[in-house]
């Protein structure tokens, strides 16, 4: 579903990805760790096309979606190319980024309507079955300022899955959650793994990378450090630095 091959990326003259190699396959769940500033977001802008890369190949659902390679042609997708994909990848944030003016159940229906042109009857059809999907069906009135954290999360969460995605992206999803409602958004999130859903997902519970997760990937300083099946990562790092990072998140 996702291969990356060398991908780089700088900003300027700093360089964060500095050649990531990894595989995603189909109905995975490949979780993605890392102290901050290793690049995890730079990557999942990369295959969200929010960013450009600056080298290497990356392929998302089998097309090139980004390749630049020194003194290859370089191959860009136009503008409009990139809209269209995009709305087969779904993504998740730390900050849940609703529309703040709008219910719920607006939230959700908007880009199915607006963006692929669906009846809003059948949108908010198939909006309030995801509404109940997530557990959240009585709220559907409800404006993101009347939720809670895990309650906007999720609603977020049925907004990406209205655009029927082949790919959901999670960026630290639980992150700015209380601890107390971390756990209503991992269900959600187990749910969609159990559908046969492919997932990335960056994060810090290693309690759902290990139940969950069929991948994890270790990275620091913009390069793979440490991969493989996440039991096995985690009870036994071959890493120092996969060691001194996990000594501080477990
Ligand atoms: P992570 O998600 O692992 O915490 P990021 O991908 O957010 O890491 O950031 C990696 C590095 O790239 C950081 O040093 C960050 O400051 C830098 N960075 C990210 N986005 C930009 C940008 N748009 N412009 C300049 N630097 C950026
Ligand atoms: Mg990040």
């Amino acid at each position: 579903m996702v291969k990356a091959e060398g991908v780089r990326k700088s900003f300027g003259l700093l360089e964060v990805l500095k050649g990531i190699d990894l595989e995603v396959r189909p109905q995975e769940v490949f979780c993605l760790i890392g102290p901050s500033g290793s690049g995890k977001s730079t990557f999942l802008r990369c295959i969200n096309h929010l960013e450009k890369i600056n080298g290497g190949l990356l392929s998302v659902d089998g097309e090139l979606v980004g390749y630049r390679r020194k003194g290859d042609k370089i191959y860009e997708l136009k503008d409009r190319e990139v809209a269209l994909k995009r709305r087969d990848i779904g993504m998740v944030f730390q900050r849940f980024n609703l529309f703040p003016h709008m219910t719920a159940i607006e939230n959700i229906t908007e880009a199915p309507v607006q963006v692929k042109g669906e009846s809003k009857a059948d949108a908010r059809e198939r909006g309030m079955a995801l509404l109940e999907r997530v557990g959240l069906a009585d709220k559907s009135k409800s404006y993101p300022s009347q939720l809670s954290g895990g309650q906007q999360q999720r609603v977020a969460i049925a907004r990406a899955l209205a655009m029927k995605p082949k790919l959901m992206l999670f960026d630290e999803p639980t992150s700015a959650l209380d601890p107390e409602l971390v756990g209503e958004v991992l269900d959600v999130m187990r749910g969609l793994a159990e559908e046969g859903m492919t997932m990335i997902v960056v994060t810090h519970e290693m309690g759902f990378a290990r139940e969950v997760g069929d991948a994890l990937v270790f990275m620091d300083g913009g390069v793979v450090v440490e991969s493989g099946n996440p039991r096995d990562v985690l009870t036994n790092p071959q890493h120092e630095r996969t060691r001194a990072f996990l000594s501080k998140v477990l």
